[in-house]
């Protein structure tokens, strides 16, 4: 299949770093809690906060702590984007050599990033590395969103609204990726740079092991 557009996950695909360091997770959190009045907490916050395995961790760790779960969530957001986007414009994250081919590729197809990464920080890694993108979409600072990271097809859903491009493909480094874009209904590609991909199901459309190869895709 030929296809007209390219979506693009943004940890280990397009920035290098499996994801982001839990020390930004853990400096936001803090910050977070002692906005809210929680002093105490800023040494040492709670795992639950700082890398919670879902909304329910958040709202039992927040109605402990006697704080708004919502606010409280959408501040950690804003403060994790704020430290991150400064790390990474000093240099601590940076794009691959084969993003190089992006530029090429946005002559023949409609690209875009889909992350599960904050959106401030998909947005700033878009622009700061200057990728040549029609859509961004991370998640928003909501716990709803928080909800709905990949394999959820939703962030998938809401870039494909938006790309003229009708057979799309994914590019991803996980096979939850890979089954985000099957519940999206497109193709998958899965990147493994050293040639060794990760164990597990689903199986992609595609194995690659660079970004170069994707102009030879059909
Ligand atoms: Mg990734």
């Amino acid at each position: 299949m030929a296809y007209d557009a390219i979506l693009f996950d943004m940890d280990g695909v397009l920035l290098t770093g499996y994801h982001t360091d839990r020390a930004i997770y853990r400096r936001a959190t803090a910050t977070a809690l002692a906005d809210f009045g929680h002093d105490g907490e800023s040494e040492d916050p709670p795992p639950a906060l700082v890398d919670p395995d879902s909304v329910t961790d958040v709202r039992a760790v927040c109605d402990d702590l006697g704080v708004p779960a919502a606010p409280v969530w959408a501040y950690r957001e804003r403060a994790a984007t704020t430290v991150e986007n400064e790390s990474i414009a000093a240099g601590d994250r940076v794009a691959p050599p084969d993003a190089d081919a992006l530029d090429a590729l946005a002559e023949t197809h409609e690209l875009g990033a889909v992350s599960n990464n904050r959106h401030g920080t998909a947005r700033f890694v878009t622009d700061y590395f200057e990728f040549p993108m029609s859509v961004v979409r991370g998640r928003f600072p909501t716990l709803a969103e928080y909800g709905n990271r990949k394999p959820d097809p939703t962030y998938l859903e809401w870039a494909l609204d938006r790309l003229d491009g009708e057979d799309v493909l994914f590019v991803g480094d996980r096979r939850s990726d890979v089954e985000a874009a099957h519940r999206a209904d497109i193709d998958a590609a899965l990147l493994a740079r050293g040639g060794d991909p990760p164990e597990g199901s689903p199986d992609p459309e595609h194995h690659i092991e660079s970004l170069t190869e994707l102009t030879e895709l059909r």
